[in-house]
């Protein structure tokens, strides 16, 4: 039972005042750059608890986010696998289409009260991009957001998008001309300007204070979440699960449950199998280590350098993971598990036969895994974190798995 009460205090306790979680976390940076990341945590800290910018931003969550989004019950879902039941916290009900608005319009309204003119920010995909980007036109600021050529050239929508909403996309041509470049030439971009802008990650992650930073403004996401379920049922969720990707949707939806009787499930993309360059899961496969100036879990090599990854999930295919999730494994806290591409495409396709909702393949996973669990279970509950819609998904979805008749026949006797 002392499992839960240790984390009565937890929000206050972690990360440090330097950024440790335990041994994860920090701030390895070029010296260059500490004034600007100690000038937003200063901002943070001082801005961020104040009634005013709590009060404003609990006004755009609800007019213009559209929050609360529900919590929903998967009645035919569950009816599928037993009596164990299934709900999903539908942030894909949010405006944009996922949870990343949470954290972009938190880091938008604290760069205004910071009287910044600009929002810089590195995309890979793309979606944290079109929120950055999003929260940009809404606060009246401009946007740079850095990209590298080769994402440029494959997620056209996303480029257009953020064009539409008035961002200048910043074409990055060095390196593997990706994520990771793109991330090194928005921090170079962050030391020339911090005076007039802020830097935008996009995931619990990055040097302190981005991984609490981002966490907290996410929380809404778990805040709602219990308040709602206990107002529906009466009781807890044995369980909650979500997607981890760098970790930002799945810490917001655990840590307000961190000291209730519930069991947490992190999941993991496990791509197409165990080997090398197959998967994104840095939990299961990786190993102590640093990656974009944290400590954390990596999937690297011998020499420290990060492996490839790959998952059917974009948003899920980073070779670290935020540093407070290698934290609460090691605390026992949260359970962390692997769902493949196959099992991940079931359960878009079953959500979307018997619910009506496409879910996005990153949040497929963690519906996966609700799945599974229910499987395993005779009764008892199970919420899930989706954590975005498949929109984006469908014209590839389409193209390799067809309308996923192949994966529906099996459960339509
Ligand atoms: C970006 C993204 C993720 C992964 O990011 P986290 O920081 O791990 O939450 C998950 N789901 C959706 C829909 C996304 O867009």
């Amino acid at each position: 039972m002392n499992k839960y009460k240790d984390f009565e205090n937890y929000l206050k306790e972690y990360p440090s005042a330097d950024g440790f979680f335990g041994e994860y976390g920090g701030s390895f940076i070029d010296e260059k750059l500490i004034p600007a990341f100690k000038d937003a945590d200063d901002a943070y800290e001082a801005i961020c608890h104040s009634a005013q910018f709590i009060n404003e931003l609990r006004r755009i969550r609800k007019e213009f986010q559209g929050r609360p989004t529900p919590v929903y019950h998967c009645e035919r879902l569950s009816r599928l696998f037993g009596h164990c039941q299934i709900y999903l916290k539908r942030e894909d009900l949010n405006h944009t289409g996922a949870h990343k608005l949470n954290h972009c319009m938190g880091e938008g309204l604290l760069a205004k009260f910071m009287g910044k003119k600009k929002l810089i920010a590195e995309t890979g995909a793309g979606q944290h991009g079109v929120a950055i980007a999003t929260a940009a036109a809404y606060f009246g600021l401009e946007c740079d957001v850095y990209m590298g050529e080769v994402d440029i050239a494959k997620q056209h929508p996303n480029v257009i998008r953020m064009k539409m909403l008035g961002a200048n996309v910043i074409p990055v041509s060095r390196g593997l001309k990706t994520l990771k470049e793109a991330c090194d030439a928005a921090f170079e971009a962050y030391l020339n300007e911090y005076k007039d802008a802020i830097y935008c990650i996009g995931s619990a992650l990055g040097p302190h204070p981005f991984p609490k930073m981002v966490r907290d403004f996410q929380s809404v996401i778990g805040i709602e979440a219990r308040e709602q379920f206990l107002d529906m049922t009466g009781i807890m969720p044995d369980a909650v699960t979500a997607c981890v990707g760098g970790g930002s949707n799945s810490l917001g939806m655990f840590t307000p449950f961190l000291a209730d009787p519930v069991e947490i499930y992190g999941v993991e993309p496990l791509g197409r199998g165990d080997k090398v360059g197959d998967h994104a899961a840095t939990m299961k496969y990786g190993t102590k280590g640093r990656i974009h100036g944290f400590n954390t879990y990596v999937l690297q090599d011998e020499k420290g350098e990060p492996l490839p990854v790959y998952s059917v999930a974009s948003g899920l295919d980073y070779p670290g993971v935020g540093p407070e999730h290698a934290f609460l494994r090691d605390k026992g806290r949260v359970n962390y598990v692997a769902v493949s591409d196959e099992e991940a495409m079931e359960a878009f396709f079953l959500l979307s036969r018997y619910e009506g909702i496409i879910p996005a393949i990153e949040s497929a996973h963690a519906v996966a895994y609700a799945i599974k669990y229910a499987k395993e279970h005779k009764s008892g509950s199970i919420l899930a974190c989706l954590s975005g819609r498949g929109d984006k998904d469908i014209d590839y979805v389409y193209e390799n798995y067809g309308c996923g008749e192949k994966y529906v026949e099996k459960y339509s006797k």
